[in-house]
């Protein structure tokens, strides 16, 4: 569907959970998030009847995340699920990959579209650091398992936070020895990012640079989203960029978030959207709830504001990124 800017959104994000098994430090409290009960998170049957409602308003490709999307149960059966909704083009997921070596197989039986998985550095003693949990050869062995499915398309996302060790340098020789793009995203001020400066793209860019010599701009999309990549002499894959703040893409904009308590967000930044669970339970029929769907879209926030320092609107998101789903 067109949103009231004119921007197709033909893309959703939907968290599946907002508990994780990692505790990242720009994400995620330490001592975790009050533990939502399980009735007040959307059951899968319930997701099913959305996205049935959603395609019929155009939306084509659907991204799983989180919290952790594998650590609620059987996610891949409810990928598969998805797939099956006529309308459907493509199921992807995001993971930590802390248990992505036990349901990659699955995953890859359900028909996923794709694999993001996050990883800040490939220094076991600063990823405990970041994640505050010890689960750095667990992720490896994800990743390991990932890579013998060359037919899925995966992708290493990195938040770089400037800290000592972190070396997204060396991060980058993933997309070097393997036909895997490495993408840089830009801490965003959600949550606990709030508390973190960002490294921006130049910066990053200009370190690349320095070890791996010039690059070349890679002009193709690679996925749905807004990142844009670039080429390195020698290198299998791409490295990309994700960079809200420095290189913002809100005119580009094509997603919704449906989180696990079934709020349709519609701007990353903003409490904006409506309260789809409400209205499914309380007994909506599906033409009341594809008339909220269309009205939340079409009133969709024209960009973020992120770099506002004070601004006046009351509905500013006050929700962590792992109750989002990033
Ligand atoms: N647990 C899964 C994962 O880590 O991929 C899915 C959920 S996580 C919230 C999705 C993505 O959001 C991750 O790549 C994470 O690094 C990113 N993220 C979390 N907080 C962020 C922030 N403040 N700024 C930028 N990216 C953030
Ligand atoms: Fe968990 Fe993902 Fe957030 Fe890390 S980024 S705490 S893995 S939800």
């Amino acid at each position: 569907m067109i949103d009231g800017y004119g921007r197709v959104i033909d893309y959703i994000r939907i968290s599946v959970t907002d508990r994780c098994n990692l505790r990242c430090a720009y994400c995620m409290p330490q001592e975790g998030v009050p533990s939502v009960c399980h009735e007040d998170i959307l059951r899968y049957d319930e997701i099913l009847r959305l996205v049935r409602i959603f395609v019929s308003l155009g939306i084509r490709k659907i991204k799983l995340t989180g919290g952790e999307p594998l650590v609620r149960k059987n996610v891949p059966e409810f990928a598969a699920a998805l797939r099956q909704i006529p309308g459907i083009e493509q199921v992807t997921l995001t993971t930590n990959g802390v248990c992505l070596k036990e349901q990659m197989r699955m995953l890859a039986d359900a028909g996923i579209g794709g694999i993001n998985l996050s990883l800040d550095t490939l220094n076991p003693v600063v990823f405990e650091k970041i994640a505050r949990r010890p689960a750095f050869d667990q992720v490896m062995e994800g990743l390991r398992e990932a890579l013998k499915y060359p037919e899925i398309p995966l992708k290493i996302n990195c938040v770089p936070m400037n800290i000592e060790g972190q070396n997204i340098v060396e991060l980058a020789e993933l997309a070097r020895n393997y036909k895997i793009h490495v993408r840089y995203i830009e801490m965003m001020p959600i949550g606990l990012g709030r508390q973190f400066g960002f490294q921006s793209e130049e910066a990053i860019l200009a370190e690349l640079e320095k070890a791996y010599g010039p690059c070349r701009p890679f002009d193709k999309p690679l996925g749905n989203g807004p990142g844009h990549y670039v080429s390195f002499e020698g290198f299998a894959g791409k490295i990309g960029f994700i960079s809200a703040i420095s290189h913002k893409f809100c005119e580009r904009c094509n997603r919704v978030r449906l989180t696990s308590q079934g709020f349709l967000k519609t701007c990353l930044q903003y409490e904006r959207g409506v309260d789809l669970r409400a209205l499914l339970r309380g007994g909506a029929s599906d033409e009341e709830l594809r008339l909220a769907v269309e009205k939340a879209i079409r009133e969709k926030p024209v960009s973020h504001q992120f770099l506002r320092e004070q601004w006046a609107d009351s509905d500013k998101e006050t929700h962590m990124m792992s109750q989002i789903g990033g």
